[in-house]
């Protein structure tokens, strides 16, 4: 790689969209280049296509790379010395460079519709030869689009840091469409323009770039010479060039993302906006990390890394060129890893948007529930947090998704009816409401600590003539209001006494009404 001169790398997606696994990817790996080398990470928004290009697109991107700790040092919100970073902001340059490369006689017109350049270039496969559109091919026009004259032979050839050497043949390249025929430039003009322009040392992007590389660095040719973009630039007044950039020097091609079963990514294997994985309750750092696996190992073949691990360890050399499969499952339990390592107070923090209704948790259908009741006030109270932190340790061990603590959480903090299925399954077993009573009777007078707690209700076993889980499952349920919850003993106690004596109460009658039902 040519290592003279700073990196400058760019992300510059069409914001038509939200931000995935894949274009994540290709954002993560320019930046995590820009990191490791300590050069420039310049996010451009390519928005030239009006109707595509969304507004909430180009946010929805802002937020998801925020909430990635993705950051950039020039580019749209954040400004930079050689904006604008929004493409459409920059026509006025792009048409500049167009008028040059159309005086210079590098474009040429071509005034056939669609239709019947479909035409044309059927009647060419059936006459054999390749519908390739080029100069001497294209009926003599004075209006219409204006195309890129291409070389009509030889060979032009890249590295790629990706796939080694890349070749191709300019007899197979159709000549691009430069400028339309209601005199708009098109996304390749504006690309290799803006490239060149803000010193784009190396171009990171997804495989299916690959094609149109010909096209870019012959263009990149023709706007360094003769100081053809120079003066254009000029012309408009956008910043000059530092003197000594050329043009990018290599690319990175990056493959496809796949499922785990090799196929296309689709939504169950992972095609999800980051933001509907933020509300899955996967955290940022087993995101950054997975993803920065995908098609990258480092040398030593560690699979958890650190953000600053992975910007020291990273090189796109070591990018390999087969499609990189995104594993959910993989993903699942690594992101369970990192939750069991969290600091418990640092963890309740995390947990806050799953349970204050920033995150929606999953309704009946998978989708997120509309009508869901926040379990915690917004901003959370200082006790709603102390408890969540008390919370932390005990269901610490049993989730792999932040999201899961919506399972749990809502006994502690607000009034919960009892699940019909846990009371009918538990209150059936004789026993049931002797327990209810005599745990009340026994938890009125205890210190309310976790081992006088234990204490009390290890007693019952004797007292009542039962085994202890006769004994626990009763006063789960109606504390709880079902039959799965954190310990027993380390629930109760974060709760307060008199809330866990009034749900033993208000249990009894339907302990009583299910034992009565039984006959
Ligand atoms: N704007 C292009 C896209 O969204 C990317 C161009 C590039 O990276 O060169 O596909």
């Amino acid at each position: 790689m040519a290592a003279d001169r700073e990196v400058r790398v760019r992300f510059a997606p069409a914001p038509s969209g939200w931000l995935h696994v894949g274009s994540v990817r290709t954002a993560l790996f320019n930046w995590l280049w820009a990191r490791h080398t300590r050069g420039t990470f310049i996010w451009r928004i390519e928005d030239t296509d009006a109707d595509r290009a969304t507004e909430d697109s180009m946010q929805s991107m802002i937020e998801a790379m925020r909430w990635l700790g993705l950051d950039w040092d020039e580019g749209i919100e954040v400004g930079g010395p050689y904006g604008p970073y929004r493409q459409s902001e920059r026509a006025d340059l792009h048409r500049a460079v167009a008028r040059r490369l159309q005086d210079a006689g590098h474009l040429y017109h071509d005034d056939r519709s669609p239709d019947e350049l479909n035409t044309w270039r059927q009647q060419r496969r059936d006459d054999d030869l390749p519908p390739t559109v080029k100069r001497g091919t294209v009926p003599d026009a004075d209006t219409g689009t204006l195309r890129l004259a291409l070389p009509a032979s030889g060979t032009v050839s890249v590295h790629d840091e990706v796939r080694g050497e890349v070749t191709w043949d300019w007899a197979n390249e159709s000549d691009p469409v430069l400028v339309r025929s209601n005199g708009a430039v098109t996304y390749p003009l504006a690309n290799a323009t803006d490239d060149l322009a803000q010193g784009v040392s190396l171009v990171c992007r997804g495989e299916d770039l690959l094609s149109v590389t010909p096209r870019q660095l012959f263009l990149y040719d023709l706007l360094l010479a003769d100081g053809l973009l120079d003066d254009a630039l000029d012309e408009v007044g956008l910043p000059a060039r530092d003197p000594s950039w050329g043009a990018p020097s290599s690319f990175a091609h990056l493959s496809m993302v796949v499922g785990e079963d090799r196929k296309k990514l689709s939504k169950r294997h992972g095609s999800v906006s980051i933001q509907e994985l933020a509300r899955q309750g996967f955290l940022p750092e087993t995101l950054l990390n997975t993803i920065a696996l995908l098609g990258w190992s480092p040398r030593d073949g560690r699979e958890r890394l650190d953000r600053d691990e992975v910007v020291a360890a990273f090189s796109l050399d070591q990018v390999g060129a087969s499609a990189a499969a995104f594993d959910v499952d993989k993903l699942t339990a690594f992101n369970g890893e990192r939750i069991r390592d969290m600091d418990p107070a640092a963890l309740a923090h995390r947990l806050v948007p799953h349970l204050d209704g920033t995150y929606l948790p999953d309704g009946d259908d998978g989708e997120p529930d509309p009508d869901h009741e926040p379990i915690l006030s917004t901003p959370p109270s200082d006790g709603e947090l102390v408890r969540l932190t008390a919370l932390v340790p005990l269901v610490q061990e049993r989730m792999q998704v932040l999201a899961e603590v919506a399972d749990y959480a809502p006994p502690f903090f607000r009034e919960v009816g009892i699940d019909e299925a846990a009371a009918a399954k538990v209150f059936r077993k004789a026993g049931s409401v002797e327990a209810l009573e005599a745990g009340a009777t026994a938890l009125a007078g205890v210190d309310w600590t976790v081992e006088a707690i234990e204490a009390a209700l290890r007693g019952l076993t004797d007292e009542l003539g039962i085994g202890f889980g006769k004994v626990a499952q009763p006063i789960r349920v109606a504390v709880t209001g079902s039959n799965v919850s954190p310990p027993l003993f380390e629930s109760l106690a974060i709760m307060d006494r008199h809330v866990v004596l009034d749900r033993l109460a208000a249990a009894l009658p339907v302990a009583r009404a299910v034992r009565d039902d039984l006959g």
